[in-house]
């Protein structure tokens, strides 16, 4: 027997997603994220991964999890302060500070877990965030956790933000008051303003938080964006995710000594949630091991994106303000847009839709994120299909203008 109410809430709500093209259903892959996916039986070109690396599916990182899991088990066992911390556990914090050139880190289950963790240890009533109207949705969630008020500013609008900054300090009412922005920004691929940032925040003495789950591994060397503007002694809190570029799960803080400490006695998802399997954990030092050694697939993956950014171009496509990997294709109308993606799904090409909410009205776009272990064939493929799948959709397809 279910509650009736319940029951209610989730017809009607279901329904009303269903009847505005809203629900989503899930795909089912048979088998591993790689450049190619099968998905119904079928194989496809695959750019919507965030596997930028391909180290999803890399041998060293699989044989460096075998050899953990048959040492260490599958679970770690406890919480990492009760005794589920083991020596691989503080190996990936060491390396994690290295790569990102800071004093120390803190390795999170995920990157959402760790944007839940670490803000509210820190904020509290009586401060202020100021945040990006875009930031991804797990640092929305983290600024709830806190007592904090919470004021959005403009999509990288420098001005808006100092005008936020100088208002919330000037009024005297917060003590801490925290900048907190994606470092790329994951639905059009346009990087944060960090050194503009980082001058108004030396000017109204804000606390700096940059969520580089799409910059690392990606740009910096692979460090990630706080390294490629060099400002790596000037952000107090560098986010991470060791699911995306890394290829495996997982998130971490990278900061100065104290911040860490602080962490390791202060975030609940630390403190209360069991920590990452050893295997997990051995393959992510693999794969920072990988990055730290050889600038090769990042290079791929740039030289990768570069292809495929210009084959859309020529074919007469608006590829957006990108800095960055993700290469949105502008169609505009959603329902084209929707429309386009499932052609391409039916001729061979996994690229998902985006749409209206989350992008807004009238720049629908099919996202792409070709990886490193793509090949020019299977880039070039794409691009036949993309060409085949405008043709056959026809007119308005250079929206977005
Ligand atoms: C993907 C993403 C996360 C979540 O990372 P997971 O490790 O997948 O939980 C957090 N923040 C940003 C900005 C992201 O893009």
């Amino acid at each position: 027997m279910s509650s009736p109410s319940l029951l209610a809430y989730l017809r009607n709500n279901l329904e009303e997603l269903k009847q505005k093209g809203l629900y989503n259903e899930i795909q089912v892959l048979q088998g591993g994220n790689g450049p190619i996916i099968r998905i119904q039986d079928r194989e496809l070109i695959n750019l919507s991964s965030n596997n930028y690396l391909g180290l999803a599916g890399d041998e060293r990182l699989i044989h460096a999890a075998e050899k953990a899991l048959h040492k260490y088990g599958v679970g770690a066992g406890a919480v990492r302060t009760i005794n589920g911390t083991m020596d691989l556990h503080e190996e990936l914090e060491t390396k994690l500070a290295k790569f990102k050139q800071t004093e120390a880190a803190i390795a999170y289950q995920s990157g959402f877990n760790c944007n839940m963790a670490a803000i509210s240890a820190v904020m509290e009533a009586g401060d202020a965030i100021l945040s990006d109207e875009l930031n991804h949705a797990s640092i929305i969630d983290g600024c709830r956790l806190t007592k904090a008020k919470v004021i959005r500013y403009k999509h990288s609008d420098m001005a808006n933000l100092e005008l936020q900054a100088r208002t919330a300090r000037e009024s005297g009412q917060y003590n801490k008051i925290m900048v907190i922005t994606d470092g790329v920004f994951s639905m059009d691929g346009d990087i944060a303003k960090l050194p503009e940032i980082v001058e108004i925040a030396e000017r109204y003495d804000l606390i700096t938080y940059v969520d580089d789950a799409h910059g690392s591994g990606v740009l910096g060397k692979g460090a990630g964006t706080v390294k490629h503007f060099g400002l790596s002694d000037k952000i107090d809190f560098q986010i991470g995710t060791l699911s995306k570029a890394i290829g495996v799960v997982g998130g971490y803080v990278a900061g100065r000594r104290e911040l860490i400490d602080w962490l390791k006695v202060r975030s609940r998802p630390f403190l209360f949630s069991t920590a990452t399997p050893p295997a997990i954990v051995a393959a992510c030092i693999a794969a920072l091991d990988i990055l730290t050694d050889s600038a090769e697939l990042q290079e791929k993956l740039w030289s990768n994106a570069a292809y495929f950014r210009n084959g859309l171009t020529q074919l007469g496509f608006q590829t957006g303000h990108t800095e960055t990997p993700i290469i949105p294709c502008i169609i505009g109308d959603e329902v084209l847009t929707q429309q386009f993606s499932r052609e391409l799904f039916e001729a061979g090409v996994y690229a998902k839709a985006i749409v209206f909410p989350t992008v807004p009205k009238g720049v629908g776009r099919i996202r792409n994120m070709p990886t490193a272990a793509h090949t020019t064939e299977m880039l070039d493929q794409a691009l036949v299909i993309y060409e085949r799948v405008k043709k056959q959709i026809g007119v308005g397809v250079s929206a977005g203008v």
